[in-house]
């Protein structure tokens, strides 16, 4: 079956890409499988190497996959580029993993005790559209590391950069069947991962619900999941905090990439007694972010990834069956693509679907707290817990707001989540498990302990 690809920019095809049924996906899988033993036996340096190589036929073919992403999902051209080099640097990361995939030697009577990282086998990685590149590296660079053969299902809309990646990882050298780029319909190849018995952990990014399914689906095998979900994140900004510099920044918190963010601050919760003073100062930001074709250098948001996914964005606030007040909105062009501009709306209470549910375009709700006590319980009213900002000058206060909100990942007086070296992941049902950062490994590893016995005069004890 072909599919379109769609740039969202310019509603054209990009290209038709072919989708994969049951019978293409298991003998993917086979071969995933068969190639796992000879991967497993290559020595840690050389697989190291590997990836490095992998990292070096990334990083020559950077400009490329930048301008495939900005065709494909809309991404400005900056953004893209750093998520090609994200790729590329997780990569990089990971390639020292397999000569440091230490075990632990454990006192004990009678003998040597020693723990094994072993790889699980094959693991199935489900990637979503909104940053296909990064999140694919997140999951197939550790898993590589780790001596695991790979599957890999990119989105329906956005498969284009993790065929290319796939054939790049072959140009460097892994062997075929090691990492395998399935393009295909989650309902199809993605419930297979689920259900193959030889897919041994599936590592899915993507929504609750569709995270909640394959939960569900991996209990009948007691197989491993790692689950990275939906956010609603709150952006706290208090009274004694530098005000310009957060209201200038907050867009840029939820804006990027269009709001399709999982770690967007899409609530900005912010002191009373600077309520109005910080509105002020966020209108001209928000009217100030550069809205325009993703391939200009000067573009600071692009379009949303589908038609789909604008009304989905429009049902929340131009078409909701709530009232929404909305504050002040941005600029977006006209015409072809499914522009959305930047909007700022001003819930009238804690229960309204703004301030509750996951919009993922470019949609910001803002509301005034008390105090440090009444912030985080606004910030933790949510069943999310992915990220999250917070904005005061006081050490102690920033200190104790991070350890009060339920988050996986906090930044303070700035919006930065994810580096490859520290771990990111969800609290509560924005996720299952941590990627990224010094211990991945053990996300695609099991823990296997062997106790050898220093007496000779007997074989068991
Ligand atoms: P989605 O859940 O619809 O799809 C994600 C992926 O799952 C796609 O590849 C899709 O084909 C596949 N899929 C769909 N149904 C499936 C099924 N029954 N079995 C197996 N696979 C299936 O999500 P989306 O709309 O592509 O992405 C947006 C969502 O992803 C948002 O909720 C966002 O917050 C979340 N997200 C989370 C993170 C994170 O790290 N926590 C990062 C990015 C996106």
């Amino acid at each position: 079956m072909l599919h379109e690809v769609i740039n969202p920019a310019t509603e054209t095809v990009v290209a038709q890409v072919a989708l994969a049924g049951l019978d293409e996906t298991d003998a993917a899988i086979a071969a995933a499988e068969a190639a796992g033993p000879a991967w497993r036996a290559v020595s840690p340096a050389d697989r190291g190497r590997l990836l490095r190589r992998f990292a070096d036929e990334v990083d020559a073919h950077l400009e490329e996959l930048a301008r495939l992403e900005v065709a494909n999902a809309g991404h400005t051209i900056g953004n893209a580029r750093w998520e090609a080099g994200n790729v590329r640097d997780v990569l990089t990361y990971y390639a020292a993993a397999p000569e440091r995939a230490f075990g632990r030697q454990i006192p004990v009577a009678g003998g040597l005790d020693v723990t094994f990282k072993e790889p699980l086998g094959t693991v199935g990685i489900i990637v979503p559209w909104n940053f296909p590149m990064p999140i694919a590296g997140w999951g197939f660079a550790p898993a590589l590391a780790a001596g695991n053969t790979v599957v890999l299902k990119p989105a329906e809309l956005t498969p284009m950069t993790a065929i290319r990646l796939g054939e790049l990882a072959l140009d460097a050298g892994l062997p075929e069947g090691v990492f395998t780029v399935i393009p295909g319909k989650g309902s199809v190849v993605g419930e297979r991962f689920v259900t193959h018995p030889a897919v041994r952990k599936v590592c899915f990014t993507g929504s609750t619900a569709v995270g909640q399914r394959i939960m569900r689906g991996a209990a009948d095998q007691v197989k491993r999941v790692t689950l990275e979900l939906g956010g609603k994140s709150a952006n706290i900004v208090f009274a004694d905090s530098d005000l310009e510099r957060a209201a200038a920044s907050a867009p840029y918190g939820v804006f990027d990439n269009a709001g399709q963010d999982c770690c967007a601050r899409s609530r900005i919760l912010v002191q009373r007694s600077v309520f109005d003073r910080f509105m002020e100062l966020l209108e001209p930001a928000v009217k100030g972010v550069v809205v325009a074709d993703p391939s200009q250098e000067s573009t600071e948001m692009g379009p949303l990834i589908s038609a789909g996914q604008r009304e989905t964005v429009r049902s929340f606030v131009d078409e909701s069956s709530e009232p929404v007040d909305v504050a002040f909105r941005g600029e977006a062009p006209g015409g072809d693509g499914y522009w959305y501009p930047a909007t700022v709306v001003l819930p009238r209470s804690t229960g309204d679907r703004v301030w509750q549910e996951e919009i993922f375009g470019p949609v910001v709700a803002v509301m005034p707290f008390d105090d440090e006590a009444d912030a985080v319980t606004k910030a933790n009213d949510t069943a999310y817990g992915l990220s999250g900002s917070i904005w005061t000058r006081d050490v102690g206060r920033a200190i104790r707001v991070a350890r009060g909100v339920e988050a996986g990942n906090l930044s303070v007086n700035s919006h930065s989540s994810v580096r490859y070296s520290t771990p990111f992941g969800g609290f509560k049902q924005s996720g299952l498990g941590r990627e990224l950062g010094p211990d991945a490994l053990d996300a695609f590893t099991e823990l296997k302990n062997v106790f050898i016995s220093s007496d000779s005069s007997s074989s068991e004890s």
